[in-house]
């Protein structure tokens, strides 16, 4: 295998390849890892360039880049928002992702992020609650059971231990399709009806609905005393998902203040509503949950430092696995300058062959 960027190959990790990675490292050791590595990244979140995501919206979606750096590695994710696009067969969520060596500008790593975002959302969610939910949680109701929902209630169950879910949808084939493919990993799960069935008993809801407008999946009345709200879709412009009376009786915990007052939930907030960055509660210099009562908000959106986590750990792992093609992807004529001479020499085996 070869993975230096000196040599001029790209590793390239094929959605297939991506799969079989997963798989082979096993489903709960990645998003264990993965969650160490998102941990251990925001642990150092002062070292970044961080800036809020470069969108381009339109009526249907949203096309993002999401770039950062910590002065040795470069990354970024390409990733779309289309909630229409399951109607016409296609994910409402796909992407890719470069990692790149910042001393020579060389990419060293080219991925699918469709799998992985999925993954790295909800090792970041889990990560969020274990500072922020009731330490004796066991049951999380998820609303919204679309292609992020499993990953969601495997990371919960990997890193917090919540084996009882309660599921619901408005489409309640998506909610037997995610109680189908959870089957037999150690979940008690209940299908419902409504969202307060759902949300009855929960330690933890997480909302992870898909619909590009002001919608209220959750509201006032559904959230009690001591709950954690996991507010996973509400990642937009124009796009939340809890009603303004849920974030006026929570204290709210977001990635990148920046970005996340723009796409979050808190957009419905003004400006100055103060809010905690989650990195400051995993060193410690802010308290997470103070008591039992509480009602904490991990309001997600997504950020570039979370997609970067997610490149280093695969980039990692490829050197264990393999599980990636070589991709002549980088010009590397015998003299640097002499590109033209390349193109030039090219086509002399072309005419001769
Ligand atoms: P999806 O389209 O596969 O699933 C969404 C599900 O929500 C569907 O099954 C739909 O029927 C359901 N739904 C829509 N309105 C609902 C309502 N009012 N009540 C209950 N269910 C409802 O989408 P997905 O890939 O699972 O993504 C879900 C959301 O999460 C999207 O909005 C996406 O942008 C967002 N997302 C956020 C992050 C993040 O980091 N915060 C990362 C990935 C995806």
């Amino acid at each position: 295998m070869n993975t230096d960027p000196k040599l001029n190959v790209v590793p390239f990790v094929s959605v297939d390849h991506m799969m079989k990675l997963v798989l082979k490292v096993g489903i709960d050791r990645f998003l264990t890892e993965l969650a160490a590595t998102i941990e251990e990244d925001f642990r150092r979140w002062p070292v970044f360039d961080k800036t809020p995501r470069v969108a381009s919206h339109s009526e249907e979606g949203v096309i993002e880049l999401m770039p950062t750096s910590d002065g040795t590695l470069y990354g970024f994710k390409y990733v779309n928002g289309h909630p229409k696009n399951t109607r016409d067969g296609r994910q409402t969520v796909t992407a890719f992702g470069v990692l790149s060596d910042v001393g020579n500008g060389y990419p060293m790593l080219l991925t699918e992020m469709t799998i992985l975002t999925a993954l790295r959302t909800a090792a970041t969610s889990a990560v969020a609650a274990k500072y922020l939910a009731r330490p004796n949680s066991r049951t999380m109701a998820i609303i919204g059971n679309g292609a992020q929902s499993e990953f969601q209630a495997r990371a919960f169950k990997s890193l917090l231990g919540i084996d009882r879910l309660r599921l619901f949808d408005i489409d309640a084939s998506a909610t037997r399709k995610c109680a189908q493919n959870l089957a037999g990993l150690g979940f008690t799960i209940e299908e419902c009806r409504s969202v307060e069935e759902a949300v009855e008993g929960a330690d933890i809801i997480t909302t992870v609905t898909a619909d590009k407008q002001y919608a209220t999946i959750l509201s006032d009345n559904h959230v009690g005393p001591g709950a954690h709200i996991n507010a996973v879709g509400g990642d937009c412009p124009g796009k939340t998902e809890l009603s303004k009376d849920i974030l006026l009786r929570s204290d709210i915990f977001v990635e990148y203040p920046p970005q996340t007052r723009i796409e979050g939930e808190i957009q419905q907030l003004p400006a100055e509503h103060p809010v905690i960055e989650l990195w400051q509660v995993m060193t410690g210099e802010t308290e997470g949950r103070k008591s039992a009562d509480q009602i904490t908000l991990f309001d997600s959106v997504g950020f570039a430092i979370e997609d970067f986590s997610a490149l280093r750990y695969v980039r990692e792992k490829l050197a264990e696995h393999g599980m990636f093609v070589e991709l002549d992807l980088l010009a590397d004529p015998d003299e640097p300058r002499d590109l033209y001479g390349m193109l030039l020499r090219c086509e002399k085996k072309l005419n001769a062959a």
